[in-house]
């Protein structure tokens, strides 16, 4: 591949982790999208990813010499029960390249075809679900938010066939490891010590170098994975973001969001919101998202139980002492990230009340979340006394205690706080009907322009662009989106 040397680090590891295979090539590829700019950020040559060879790789009809593509193996506990033998189905792990910041970062292919690991699936994706990835990945790096991201979406040119036939692609994915929280547990559920050490070292070295310093390096995998995931989730909660299939095959050990399936970000502000369809009993509920964070890491810490000590009673002590990091980790990230919404400057120990007072009256009067944090983003708003836009008379009380706790500490230059404040509370978000309305003019009309435009709008979340108000308009409630699909 022109221009980056394409390595092989997850080869290098034993045999049982992967099968090697070759992606299943395609009728009529066709490019939808190319990433530019990431292609940038990975030293990769975007005009020769968009041409033949380019294509043929992104579409899985060739791939360069020097790639040996792979599936992974996993396990994962999905909606709580365990599966001890899962894998990439329907993904290939091309190989690795260098980024500018000297990161090593993996390109992978998902909807290449079928794997030793699919099972009944045919290892196809549908276009509705790849371009749902893309947008929706983009959208969280534009926020600012850890995530794998989307480097090409590929027409195949055939039909999947889910209820009904539809169109297939293939998304071109990168993340700087898909390593999961399931891919340790499926050693740990064979008893391969060998394998699980070798797993942990290799997760050290590409993304936690610094354990290698601690004097218990597995220790300190532990936390630094429980750190990175407290800040994710946290950072989820911020913008209103649901994962829906937070199941321990879809939690990566890096930190980064991984796995779009039905995920959604909730218009109206309830944290009981569900959006997937399959998930009856809202187990991954805006609202549960941190306790099954930490459901999914007391799986990994089980999973590597076997390397934190020799002895099982000291290995349990450690891991549970590793896991009570969680909650102060996940408090401290998400209080300063609220503290930093509403512009507030310095502790009090009322701010916690503040918060939940807000938040039970957007529930109550049925807000909507974006909205409502980027309505108090205005130095108007800061200063009042008057009512921001959009906010029902009934916010007046806790207003009159936010502006007092403004007051209290920080600058006096409420324009320069507003503004701040308007760095994180973005005006655009992926709105479900604005997705699915996306996707239904990709899939029924073969128009992209919608995509297009949306992916451009979401680029700069934090910026108000004219003429896109459209994007910033909850759904009306003939429009709103209630379920979302795996579309598996
Ligand atoms: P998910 O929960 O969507 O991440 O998927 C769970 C498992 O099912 C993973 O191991 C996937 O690789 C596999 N899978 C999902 N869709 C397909 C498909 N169409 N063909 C084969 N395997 C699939
Ligand atoms: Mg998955």
């Amino acid at each position: 591949m022109p221009h980056s040397s394409i390595r092989q680090g997850y080869a290098t590891l034993p045999s049982s982790f992967y099968t090697r295979t070759q992606p299943t090539p395609v009728a009529r590829p066709e490019l939808i999208a190319l990433n530019t700019a990431l292609a940038a950020e990975l030293g990769l040559d975007a005009a020769w990813l968009a041409g033949p060879q380019g294509l043929a790789m992104l579409a899985g009809n060739q791939i360069p010499q020097g790639m040996d593509p792979l599936a992974t193996v996993y396990a994962g506990h999905q909606f709580g029960h365990f599966s001890p033998q899962l894998g990439d189905g329907r993904a290939l792990l091309l190989g690795e390249v260098e980024d500018r910041n000297g990161h090593l970062r993996e390109i992978a292919l998902k909807g290449s075809g079928p794997t030793a690991y699919s099972r009944s699936g045919d290892g196809r994706a549908a276009l509705g679900p790849v371009l749902r990835e893309y947008l929706l990945s983009e959208s969280m790096a534009a926020l600012g938010i850890p995530t794998t991201r989307a480097l090409a979406a590929v027409a195949t040119g055939e039909r999947v066939y889910r209820e009904t036939p539809l169109p297939g692609a293939i998304v071109a994915r990168v993340a700087r490891s898909h390593i999961r929280v399931g891919t340790f547990q499926f050693f740990a559920a064979r008893q391969d010590r060998h394998a699980l050490r070798a797993l942990a070292d290799f997760a050290i070295a590409r993304l936690y170098p610094q354990a290698v310093q601690d004097a218990q390096p597995y220790v300190a995998l532990l936390q630094a994975v429980v750190a990175a995931q407290a800040a994710l989730v946290a950072q989820w909660m911020l913008v209103g973001f649901i994962h829906g299939v937070m199941n321990t095959d879809n939690m990566a050990i890096s930190g980064e969001t991984i796995d779009y399936g039905p995920c959604a970000f909730m218009d109206t502000y309830n944290p009981a919101t569900v959006f997937s369809f399959i998930d009856k009993r809202g187990r991954y509920a805006y609202t549960n998202q941190p306790t099954i964070a930490l459901w999914n890491l007391t799986r990994f810490a089980e999973a590597l139980l076997p390397l934190l000590a020799e002895e099982d009673g000291q290995a349990i002590s450690l891991a549970q002492q590793a896991l009570g990091a969680f909650h102060p980790h996940f408090h401290a990230a998400y209080f300063a990230g609220m503290r930093a919404k509403l512009g507030l400057v310095g502790e009090d120990e009322g701010d916690e009340t503040l918060f939940k007072t807000l938040l039970d009256h957007m529930e109550a009067e049925k807000m909507d979340m974006t909205n409502t944090f980027r309505a108090l983003s205005h130095e108007e708003a800061l200063r009042g006394p008057g009512l921001p836009a959009g906010l029902p008379a009934s916010t007046s009380p806790w207003l009159a205690r936010w502006r007092a706790r403004v007051a209290q500490q920080g600058s006096a230059d409420y324009a320069a706080r507003a503004s701040a404040m308007q760095q994180v509370n973005p005006c655009y978000i992926p709105r479900n009907h604005k997705v699915e309305a996306m996707i239904q003019a990709a899939v029924k009309q073969h128009d992209y322009t919608p995509f297009r435009e949306m992916l451009s709008v979401l680029a700069t979340p934090y910026v108000e662009q004219p003429g896109m108000e459209g994007y910033t308009a909850p759904p009306t409630p003939d429009e709103v989106v209630p379920y979302t699909y795996c579309g598996t």
